[in-house]
């Protein structure tokens, strides 16, 4: 497909060397658009954002659940004390009853109610002991949590800071890149910017160089018989690259 250059309403098209310079010049901006679009979305640096962040509700969720085991172990010594407690004044009663009684069966029966409690009772000092190793553990993980709290704090922080400055240099980039097109675009005929967008959005990129028979584009050599139809293409027309549809500028 060939476009004529000038339109009837443009005028700042002066000779398809001008607006071959032109086009050549919009294509590069739209590519180094395209590469720091590229390059925001693929941003070490927010790898290393989320990978602190990451770190930060990992430790998070370990000082909850560490909280939460040093709340239950604190709960379950409680309950020992109170059971303990209650045997122990259970027991001092039947002590008190064995010492009054005479009838040998009677006494039979309280002796062995009291070896069950002493049992019940030794039975709930280990538990004791096993919840305020559980609870002592705990509490030592919690310290470590909290010794490293700052320094992974620190790490989100910076990381964050460091995702901003990446990514606000890549807005000036896009900004500057969209300023210098808003500029470029006057001077380019509506038919030959459609005809340009019309290929962007095929191919990524809609201009290449005519390098001596090879295409920039596709980087493919056009036949003799193709450079020969391309060169004998009007001055005020831009030619298609038969290889790939490209604009090719000569
Ligand atoms: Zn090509």
């Amino acid at each position: 497909m060939l476009v004529l250059v000038s339109d009837n309403n443009d005028q700042a098209a002066s000779g398809h060397g001008d607006i071959g310079v032109v086009l050549l010049e919009l294509q590069a901006i739209d590519t180094a658009h395209d590469q720091s679009v590229h390059r925001r979305d693929t941003l070490t640096e927010r790898v290393d954002h989320a990978e602190a962040v990451d770190r930060m509700r990992n430790w998070e969720s370990q000082r909850v659940t560490t909280i939460g085991m040093i709340g239950e172990a604190e709960a379950g010594i409680a309950e020992c004390e109170e059971a303990s407690a209650e045997i122990d004044s259970h027991r001092k009663r039947l002590e008190a009853q064995l010492k009054t009684v005479i009838a040998p069966r009677e006494a039979e029966a309280l002796q062995h109610e009291i070896a069950t409690l002493t049992e019940r009772r030794s039975d709930l000092d280990d538990r004791e002991l096993e919840l305020m190793s559980v609870h002592s553990d705990a509490e030592s993980r919690l310290n470590e949590l909290l010794a490293i709290e700052g320094a992974l704090r620190a790490e989100v922080a910076g990381a964050d800071e460091r995702l901003a400055t990446a990514e606000s240099i890549i807005r000036s980039e896009l900004e500057s890149l969209a300023a210098r097109r808003e500029l470029l675009l006057p001077s380019i005929p509506p038919a030959l910017a459609k005809r340009y967008e019309a290929v962007r959005s095929k191919l990524g990129v809609a201009a290449a160089r005519l390098a001596g028979s090879r295409c920039e584009g596709c980087h493919l050599d056009l036949s003799a018989g193709e450079l020969d139809e391309v060169r004998r293409t009007p001055d005020d027309r831009i030619p298609d690259c038969p290889q790939c549809g490209r604009m090719l500028i000569r």
